[in-house]
């Protein structure tokens, strides 16, 4: 599968799994084609699209919370975003994904206390 396809077939999965979590793809198009090429290159070497803006580890079970679409195992942070953290997906609400701010998990742990 060409890359083209694979970027496509991606879109075709995660769309109905994310509209179910209140979120949708980035209206920022240009971002979105960037991370789902990025996917492609995760899912073509690995067979799974991991996550192109978290670092996996050796551990099988924490690389798990870090395949795409992620939101389920960072819904809290991610909702106080109103993003996930690399973009790909906003809150279906978000018009102007330029508006939103990344906050680090540390960060967000703190606001939590
Ligand atoms: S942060 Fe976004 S792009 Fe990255 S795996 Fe999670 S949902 Fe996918």
């Amino acid at each position: 599968m060409n890359v083209e396809a694979g970027k496509k077939a991606l879109r075709f999965q995660f769309a109905p799994i994310v509209d179910k979590l209140g979120y949708k793809f980035n209206p920022a198009e240009e971002d979105v084609e960037f991370l789902l090429e990025a996917e492609v290159t995760f899912q073509r070497q690995y067979g799974i699209p991991y996550c192109p803006c978290q670092a996996r580890t050796r551990d099988r079970a924490e690389n798990m919370k870090i395949v795409c679409p992620c939101i389920p195992f960072h819904r809290e942070h991610y909702d106080a975003m109103k993003r996930c953290w690399c973009g790909l997906f906003v809150h279906k609400d978000v018009t102007d994904p330029s508006a939103l701010k990344q906050i680090p998990p540390s960060k967000f742990v703190k606001r939590k206390e």
